[in-house]
């Protein structure tokens, strides 16, 4: 038999899918697994939206419908990313596709070629840089490091852009660090934008998920950078409907165009019914939004006091989304049972084995000797898995 896809093989799976399956499974075999690995709320999807999508099977609505979306669904985003986004798109600058996930890579199809750049802020989500090699392109990366509250500026940025750049993949809130950006600060990264005419994919997925007051903002409302930045959206996270696969983008209309044209080859419209569901979060109001984000605040203090009482754990408070991003260098070199902890690897093992806490280690992510801890789950899980660190790293400080 002949070889698999090289662009394949030199791509990693994702990590993130890979350690949230490998709790379930040891869940499933009977294993006393609590497991922070899983990015999505653990909350039930709204009643409203539920019935939205039955009454749309109950109408046999369960046919092809445009590849570009229905048009409750494209009104009722456009209308969302006005009176939230401040981003004015005509309905024909939208694109529904499933999830964000698919919106980003139909971004990136639409605007990459080979040898082209693309800025990824570091640590990032683990889908950028292979979704960045699948397009041909290469991935270059800016460190946003903890001193800096995980977020880079516009001097890194302008220091790594060349005339081979062609998009930077703009995260806030973000996912793995929690950082959320300022205006000011997203102003300032504009300017360089500006200059260079790159692309930004902003990818706004957590929006709504963010805490102490901090306000979203999104880089395609400033005016003079509007028609660089496709922005990336989806009803995953806000509405607890990761199941559902629904995500758009809103852009210039030639890359919208372009997006979409690989969207009507590789997949057609994203599910009808689906679309039903999703037009109807996108237009009730945020009750459920509101609630689910005061429970996250609530697991977020939580976790973040019991984790500042352990001794070797560094973290930062997140402002926004729903994980927890600590640094466990100081226990790299410890030894336990004969065998020395090299790495996030090695300690997420460690996590996983003495104590049946599932994590997902930092190097995927692009952030070594890091662990995500997700606090999407319920405040007993969250209990058990802090008192599990707590004793895994007690072992670990008190091991040589
Ligand atoms: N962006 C980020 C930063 C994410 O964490 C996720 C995780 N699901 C996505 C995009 C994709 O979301 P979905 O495809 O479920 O809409
Ligand atoms: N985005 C979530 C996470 O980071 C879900 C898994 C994924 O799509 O990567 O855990």
């Amino acid at each position: 038999m002949k070889s698999l896809s090289l662009k394949v093989q030199q791509i990693e799976e994702s990590q993130t899918l890979a350690f949230t399956q490998l709790a379930r499974k040891m869940q499933s075999e009977g294993i006393d697994v609590v497991s922070l690995t899983a990015g999505e709320p653990d909350f039930p999807t709204p009643p409203h939206v539920k019935m939205a999508a039955i009454q749309a099977i109950d109408e046999n609505f369960t046919h092809y419908t445009a590849n570009q979306g229905i048009p409750a669904l494209i009104k009722a985003i456009a209308e969302k990313f006005i009176s939230e986004n401040n981003l004015q798109f005509d309905t024909s600058q939208i694109l529904v596709s499933c999830g964000a996930k698919h919106s980003i890579f139909n971004a990136l199809q639409a605007v990459c070629n080979k040898g082209d750049e693309v800025v990824i802020q570091s640590p990032y989500w683990v889908s950028y840089p292979e979704m960045v090699k699948l397009v041909d392109a290469k991935p270059v990366f800016v460190n946003a490091t903890a001193e800096n509250n995980f977020k880079i500026s516009a001097t890194q940025l302008r220091r790594v852009i060349n005339e081979k750049t062609k998009v930077f993949i703009f995260n806030s809130p973000s996912n793995p660090t929690g950082a959320v950006y300022t205006q000011g600060e997203i102003e300032e990264l504009a300017d360089v934008i500006r200059d260079t005419g790159i692309y930004v994919i902003s990818d706004e997925i957590y929006e709504k998920v963010i805490y102490d007051g901090v306000k979203h903002f999104s880089m395609g409302s400033i005016k003079p950078i509007r028609d660089q930045v496709i922005t990336v959206n989806g009803v995953s996270k806000a509405f607890a409907m990761t199941g559902w696969r629904i995500g758009y983008l809103g852009g210039a209309k030639p890359v919208v165009d372009a997006a979409a044209k690989v969207q009507s080859q590789v997949t057609s419209n994203a599910t009808s019914i689906a679309q039903r569901a999703a037009a109807a979060a996108l237009s009730a109001p945020t009750k459920d939004v509101d609630e689910m984000v005061t429970e996250f605040k609530r697991r977020r203090d939580f976790a973040v006091e019991q984790i500042s009482k352990i001794p070797g754990i560094e973290l930062k408070e997140p402002k926004g989304a729903f994980y927890l991003f600590p640094s466990l260098q100081s226990f790299v070199g410890k030894r336990w049972n004969g065998k020395m902890i090299r790495d996030d690897m090695d300690i997420a093992q460690f996590l996983l084995s003495e104590e049946h806490l599932a994590v997902v280690p930092g190097s995927p992510f692009g952030a070594k000797n890091h662990i995500r801890l997700s606090y999407a789950c319920s405040m007993k899980t969250l209990q058990q898995a802090m008192e599990r660190l707590k004793n895994a790293c007690k072992k670990l400080h008190e091991a040589y």
